[in-house]
């Protein structure tokens, strides 16, 4: 009587067509955090059959797991790089993104030592101020471009802060930022747009765009219709239902109280299956498409739902906690979150398949 988080591959491969034609260029995929959550070991290899040659990963260790499941795939690590790592680099083959001048130097000498010129992607802080070369980075490797050699540099990166609002000034000002830092490094491929960038229009375009949360069917046009497909969907058993008297309690500290005689149904999920606690009086569960609201508060293991208008609702019945009835993004909406988190606060307790929606 468990949890079974079911994930789609062939839309996952599908939402990765879509968003290479609507980029109109080479597009990767990002499939850091275990794939948002989804399975990298699954994804990744499905998305290298289908096509994709570049992959980015945020960890080091994240990357090494995935080398051998793809042969001769571009792989870069987003969270830059430190000099212990330098020979594992090396050695699987993967991509640091190298963010300041001292990581920029530790990776030469590296290089230099190995005997050739080892492959790095270039950062700019075009504005997010988190990673990357800020301004005066920029001018002082403009000034000095020996600072750059020895590096095989594959692109030159930044991150737009805000893509999912396409009316904020800050996406084109980013955009004029990285033209500009650009224009005075030694002349390399630009890596620019993530999901939502994809859908900024033309001049967002580049050598390399990096969609991650669309991939896996998150909108990346936040009030306007969702392009993607849905990928994964997320159900539990009904352990028990009940019928509880007006001004009962539902679970802890009473905080849900029967107004009208109610069924309660007691489903196998809870926070510690990442199904987040703030959705507690909030959110719903799906059965046969009808709603279930959300009753008391969401415990470890269980979490009850109100299944009074519901009578065919039976015991080992499985209900949709997230998927194509409640996508990620709406349960986000209940808990103060975004789709994001959603997906990659899913804990493994949950049986995994991979099938079709
Ligand atoms: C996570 C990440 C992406 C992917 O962003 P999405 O919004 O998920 O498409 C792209 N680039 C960088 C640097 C990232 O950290």
């Amino acid at each position: 009587m468990t949890p079974t988080l079911t994930i789609d591959l062939d839309a996952i491969a599908a939402n990765w067509r879509a968003l290479s034609a609507a980029h109109g260029g080479p597009t990767a995929a990002v499939v850091k955090a275990d794939a948002y959550g989804l399975g990298a070991d699954r994804v990744a290899p499905r998305l290298l059959a289908e096509g994709a040659t570049h992959f980015f990963v945020a960890q080091l260790a994240e990357a090494v797991v995935l080398r051998p499941l793809l042969p001769g795939a571009f792989i870069g690590v987003l969270n830059g790089f430190a000099a212990a790592e330098a020979a594992t680099y090396a050695a699987h083959d993967l991509v640091p993104v190298l963010g300041n001048l001292a990581e920029i130097a530790a990776y030469r000498r590296f290089a230099a030592a190995h005997g050739h010129k080892l492959p790095a992607l270039l950062h700019i802080d075009t504005g997010m101020h988190r990673l990357g070369l800020m301004a005066a980075d920029v001018d002082a490797v403009a000034a000095d471009p020996g600072l750059l050699d020895g590096i095989a540099w594959s692109y030159a990166l930044t991150h737009l802060v805000s893509a999912e609002t396409p009316d904020d000034p800050i996406n084109i000002l980013q955009l004029q930022r990285f033209n500009q830092a650009c224009a005075r490094l030694p002349t390399m491929r630009r890596s620019l747009a993530n999901s939502s960038g994809i859908f900024l229009g033309e001049e967002f375009r580049s050598e390399l765009a990096r969609p991650g949360a669309a991939l896996y069917g998150i909108n990346p046009r936040p009030g306007l219709p969702n392009p993607m497909r849905s990928v994964m969907r997320l159900t539990a058993p009904v352990l028990q239902l009940r019928d509880v008297k007006v001004g009962e309690g539902v679970g802890y500290n009473g905080s849900w109280v029967a107004k009208r005689p109610t069924r309660v149904a007691t489903v196998a999920l809870g926070y510690a299956d990442g199904y987040h606690r703030a959705a507690s009086n909030r959110a719903a569960a799906f059965f046969d498409a009808a709603r279930l609201p959300l009753i008391g508060r969401v415990s470890m293991d269980l979490t009850t739902f109100d299944a009074t208008d519901h009578p065919a609702l039976a015991l080992g019945d499985h209900v949709e906690l997230i998927g194509p009835a409640i996508p990620p993004d709406e349960v986000a909406g209940f808990t103060g979150s975004n789709g994001y988190e959603v997906l990659t606060s899913l804990r493994h307790r949950a049986v995994r398949r991979y099938a079709a929606l």
